[in-house]
């Protein structure tokens, strides 16, 4: 007896409540497990959409608690293929069949803002492309964590470049550079000149046009695998291509990141069922 009674008192409460967090008004029943399950399905639609839950890299809204802010991340604790992974070596299947990427960057106007999440530099124009098993993909913007979110053998490097690329029917594909501290990276210069400390409205525009190909290390063997974006709302199928070869960065490059965003990684993920290639 008691139970049915309270029963009903929490589901509208739950409605109240997930109503008020996530802006989604209209729902009126409490959402039933298979229907978050059933959210995958519209998840490659969800990336333009404007985000309903915030989410950070800290406690409560931090990344073990994504899949639950909202019913659009729930990728982020019921996908398979998640995003980032650690790439252990010697477990990486080499494949004569791979074709190794062609990267087709110029140097490029790009501005910046600091979402809050990350700095990020979006391209001014549509100059820059990479090419994946034949499809080609514009860089749409870069971005930066800091410790690697991806890990070398069960190691974080101190920080990780990604460009973010898209094809026209709005595949991802990523390219992952490992950061080691070492010499200046005077190729980002232009870009640690005007690193916005706070949130920015606007995006600023950086003085110098950004030259990618040649901050990108010589030696371009890559290793490839099927994954997710890192951060909300966590969608899958990206092809992520991350360098096995890390680019350096100063050490005061680095902590004029860090002091901005001391923290601001994914852990690692499980592989479940996938492989890692290398070309
Ligand atoms: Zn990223």
């Amino acid at each position: 007896m008691k139970k049915n009674l309270v029963y009903p008192f929490l589901v509208v409460s739950l409605s109240f409540l997930l109503g008020a967090c996530s802006e989604q008004t209209k729902e009126t029943t409490t959402p039933k497990k298979e229907e978050v399950t059933n959210m995958k399905e519209n998840e490659a639609t969800e990336l333009n959409n404007t985000p309903t839950a915030s989410w950070s890299y800290e406690e409560e809204t931090g990344p073990d608690h994504w899949g639950e802010l909202d019913l659009s991340y729930s990728a982020c604790i019921k996908g398979s293929e998640q995003s980032p992974v650690n790439i252990e070596f010697s477990q990486v299947k080499t494949s004569e069949k791979l074709e190794s990427i062609e990267i087709k960057y110029q140097p490029t106007p790009f501005s910046i803002v600091n979402n809050g999440h990350t700095v990020q530099a979006n391209a001014a124009t549509p100059s820059n492309s990479i090419v994946v098993e034949g499809k080609e993909y514009q860089l749409v913007q870069f971005h930066f964590h800091t410790p690697s979110e991806h890990q070398f053998n069960g190691q974080h490097l101190d920080m990780e470049l990604h460009l973010v690329h898209q094809d026209t029917n709005g595949e991802l594909a990523v390219l992952g550079v490992l950061i080691q501290e070492g010499k200046e990276n005077e190729k980002l210069a232009s870009v640690w000149d005007v690193l916005p400390k706070d949130e920015t409205e606007k995006d600023i525009l950086i003085n110098e046009p950004v030259d990618l190909q040649a901050l990108l290390p010589s030696d371009q063997a890559s290793f490839y695998y099927n994954g997710s974006l890192t951060t909300p709302p966590c969608t899958e199928k990206v092809k992520w291509i991350v360098f096995e070869k890390p680019i350096e960065m100063s050490k005061e490059q680095i902590q004029a990141f860090q002091q901005i965003f001391p923290d601001n990684h994914r852990p690692v993920q499980s592989l479940v069922e996938r492989e890692i290639f290398k070309d």
